[in-house]
């Protein structure tokens, strides 16, 4: 099952729960055992599962919740609380700080996307004004060095590494210490993800941790490994010692619950999820966002984020003043579709705003999905301002359709889907009104 589908079960299962009319023990009850089997289903531990069922239960103690209680809510909530306390091993992540060297090593079985992941962690450091450095330390795999090469060089990335020399624990000290000398403050150690004996990985692992001595070991494993995740993660957390996670190939028809257990066995949070094959595919993992976006509530603080990157300083409180007010004008979906085609990797964008991400834009089909925005676009600029500023929808009659297809050169037809997906953006929208746009970090849940 992939992870939109569990977000989608469990919000059903809530849903189903809000329309009875009575919350009683036998409605709690299904809705838990809906939410545990899709759980299972996406190779979530049974153990996980069942603790989290026996928490919710409970916090919910339904015959101490006097009338007028809001039921729903609180159950809700505490399915909301559980899930991101699976997500959440209890410690903060490590920070590394910039300017000071750090030495970051990678660590993961082969084929998990580790030497991938290397690069997008470099890469997305880069951009953040770090002066990353990338270190192939797999002298198992024949060709590997060429990987990380061909990645380094496209991402304009310094790197080291041999053709000729076979002890990884020797490469791995020569490239620390002259990306050093060089004073890159993010060096990051690539390593072998197979041996002939898995012994000697985790030996070699123990060598290079021992020899470069990191600052965070990042332990890198395939979303789609499901319940074997919880095995592999602790059998490196037990050589070396694991500090983070990153959960690769997220956009594929993975069972999403590895995650969960790599985070169980490991005691370590995932710090980042690869979304694609891309260098840019790649997103900071935030448990409450993430949770939220699982359940379809949209991912208010990821999207904070690439508002603060792209639209200007002068210009922020009155669009976050506009998203809350909840009066969704088409002027505003304009603003909107203009920030996303600034915003790069459209997905990305799409995926965080509540309603913009399946519907609109299937994932896969980015260019057909940024073309019939810039149609839609077209199609608003032959509207005048009185049609973009009113949020009115009986207003948009047939005259004015089609006048703005003249104008836009344009079918009928197109401007009234380019309503239609105005007035449910509207809907979705609707809700938010009133609504805390939470800062950086915070994020008011349900
Ligand atoms: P390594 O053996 O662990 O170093 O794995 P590689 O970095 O060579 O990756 C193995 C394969 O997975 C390659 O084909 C990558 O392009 C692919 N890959 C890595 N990360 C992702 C991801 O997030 N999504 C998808 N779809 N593919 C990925």
């Amino acid at each position: 099952m992939v992870l939109a589908q569990l977000g989608g079960s469990i919000s059903r299962a809530i849903q189903q729960m809000s329309n009875a009319t009575v919350i009683d023990e036998k409605v709690l009850n299904e809705c838990l055992n809906e939410i545990t089997r899709a759980l299972l289903q996406a190779d979530v531990q049974f153990k996980l599962v069942r603790d989290m069922q026996a928490n919710i239960k409970k916090i919910v103690n339904l015959d101490d919740l006097a009338a007028g209680h809001n039921k729903r809510k609180i159950i809700q909530q505490a399915i909301f609380n559980e899930l991101c306390k699976m997500l959440d091993p209890g410690k903060p992540s490590f920070t590394l700080k910039k300017g000071k060297p750090s030495v970051v090593m990678f660590v993961g079985l082969q084929g998990s996307g580790k030497t991938t992941t290397c690069t997008k962690y470099a890469y997305y450091h880069q951009k953040k004004g770090w002066k990353p450095a990338l270190v192939c330390a797999d002298t198992f795999r024949a060709g590997a060095f060429d990987q990380l090469k061909q990645n380094a060089t496209k991402a304009k990335i310094p790197f080291y590494g041999s053709y000729m020399e076979s002890d990884p624990v020797k490469i791995a000290v020569e490239g620390v210490e002259r990306f050093k000398k060089e004073n890159c403050d993010l060096i990051i150690v690539d390593t072998s993800g197979r041996h002939k004996q898995e012994a000697a990985l985790f030996e070699e692992m123990r060598q290079v941790s021992e020899a470069t001595n990191p600052d965070l070991v990042i332990f890198v494993m395939d979303s789609s490994i499901g319940q074997a995740a919880f095995d592999q993660a602790q059998a490196f957390k037990q050589s070396v010692s694991v500090g983070a996670v990153i959960v690769t190939k997220m956009d594929g028809h993975a069972k999403g619950g590895g995650a969960l257990s790599a985070v169980a066995a490991t005691k370590s949070p995932v710090i980042f999820i690869g979304t694609g094959e891309h260098m840019d595919e790649f997103e900071v993992f935030d448990v409450k966002p993430f949770v939220s976006r699982l359940l379809g509530m949209g991912d208010w603080s990821g999207f904070m984020d690439k508002i603060h990157e792209v639209v200007p300083m002068d210009q922020q409180p009155e669009l976050l003043q506009k998203l809350s007010e909840g009066n969704f004008t088409l002027r505003i979906m304009y603003d909107q579709f203009q920030n996303i085609l600034k915003m790069g990797p459209i997905s990305q964008v799409f995926s965080m705003l509540p309603g913009f991400s399946a519907e609109l834009m299937p994932k896969g089909r980015e260019k057909e999905s940024q073309a019939k925005i810039k149609r839609y676009m077209t199609m608003m600029d032959s509207m005048t301002d009185e049609e973009l500023d009113s949020s009115n929808p009986k207003l948009m009659n047939e005259s004015r359709m089609m006048r703005i297809a003249r104008g836009s050169g344009r079918h009928v037809k197109e401007v009234n889907e380019m309503l239609e997906e105005y007035k449910r953006l509207a809907k979705v929208w609707s809700k938010m009104k009133g609504l805390k746009i939470p800062k950086k970090g915070q994020m008011s849940a349900l």
